[in-house]
């Protein structure tokens, strides 16, 4: 079977993200989604948090599983014997580091993943976690952005910080 994965913080998880996992969900018979952890970074969510958010947005997606994963995203493959992983693309600026990930997954496994490159939809071309999140913190609206379910978590998760 071919199975793919995409990876991702989904701190939290947007349209643009929800958009990928549609159409890299069509290009694999299934596709495992990982929502990462790392350590090094400060997340506004938990991972649990994350991945309830993420689980809900795909729930209608039948061939999409979703994960919770710490570690290097080679070995997860590895594990389970998966060859394919599916990054979304957005402006230049997102380049650079999509193309250095993609050599260095490439070399630690040995030359056994490919990397395949996602455009995102134009209207989600400059849209981050990072400006959703930015947004929230100042009150904007964030239906352009997010489901309305997930903008209602985000929105409770903003006052009980504020
Ligand atoms: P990471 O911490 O790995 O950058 P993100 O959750 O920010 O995690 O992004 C995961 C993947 O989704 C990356 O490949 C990123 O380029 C892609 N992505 C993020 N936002 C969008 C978007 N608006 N449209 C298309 N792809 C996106």
């Amino acid at each position: 079977m071919q199975i793919g994965v995409y990876s991702g913080s989904f701190d939290p998880i947007t349209k643009g993200h929800i958009d990928i996992i549609e159409r890299a969900a069509k290009l694999s018979e299934k596709l495992i989604v990982t929502v990462l952890n790392n350590i090094n970074k400060n997340y506004m969510f938990t991972l649990e948090e994350r991945e309830v958010m993420v689980r809900e947005c795909v729930k209608n997606i039948p061939n999409v599983e979703v994960v919770t994963f710490q570690g290097l995203l080679v070995d997860f493959m590895k594990d389970k014997g998966i060859t394919l992983i599916y990054r979304g693309i957005r402006a230049v600026s997102d380049y650079e580091y999509e193309l250095a990930m993609a050599f260095a997954n490439d070399e630690i496994s040995g030359g056994k993943v490919e990397t395949i490159f996602i455009p995102a939809k134009k209207k989600y071309m400059y849209l981050s976690s990072t400006i959703v999140r930015e947004i929230a913190m100042n009150g904007g609206n964030l239906s352009l952005y997010l489901p309305k379910n997930i903008e209602k978590k985000v929105e409770k998760k903003v006052k009980s910080k504020l």
